[in-house]
């Protein structure tokens, strides 16, 4: 399946989690073993080629960088919302296109000086990349790229990211 296709098979569904926005559900993406190939090799070849580690942000970035960490042979960080993991380097709260969040960093993970390429499914407003990125720098590590399947272009997260390298499958 070509990448085209495959992202057609993201779904659009109006007034959802809230009246007003869009959402952009990979469900069906993710059930297609063509188009979740597709997208995956995508993805991989938008990882800068001097990356050290990948970093999931919860929950559908981990479905994406854990296909993308086999293809390119990285390892992978899960950022994840709070209370999840047993002891944290680092805790960020952010606000979202809808509500407000917070996420955090495994501790003894992530080495200081490591190249790392973030991986989520849709940039938004961008908080929730910029909070990944936040922890990861707060670590020590340099992040040398941001890898998203769809961009959503009116949110303009791109410009909270302070010039970090955003590569996205789509804008829309
Ligand atoms: P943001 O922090 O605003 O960039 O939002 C990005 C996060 O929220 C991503 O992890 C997405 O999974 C989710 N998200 C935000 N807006 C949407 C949307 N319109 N459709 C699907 N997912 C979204």
């Amino acid at each position: 399946m070509d990448l085209d296709a495959a992202l057609g098979l993201i779904a659009e569904v109006p007034d959802f989690p809230e009246p007003g926005v869009l959402f952009r559900d990979l469900s069906p993406l993710f059930a297609s073993g063509e188009g979740f190939r597709a997208v995956t090799d995508a993805l991989a070849a938008t990882v800068p080629p001097d990356v050290d580690l990948l970093a999931a942000v919860e929950a559908r970035g981990f479905m994406l960088a854990a296909a993308v960490g086999y293809a390119r042979g990285l390892g992978v960080v899960l950022v994840r919302k709070p209370g999840k993991l047993p002891s944290v380097a680092g805790r960020v709260d952010y606000a979202l296109e809808y509500g407000t969040a917070a996420l955090e960093l495994p501790e003894n993970v992530v080495a200081p000086d490591s190249r790392v390429a973030v991986v989520d499914d849709v940039l938004a407003t961008g908080g929730t990349v910029q909070a990944a990125c936040r922890l990861l720098e707060e670590a020590g590590a340099v992040v040398s790229g941001v890898s998203v399947v769809l961009e959503l272009a009116a949110l303009s997260g791109r410009g909270v990211l302070d010039g970090r390298p955003v590569h996205s499958l789509r804008v829309v």
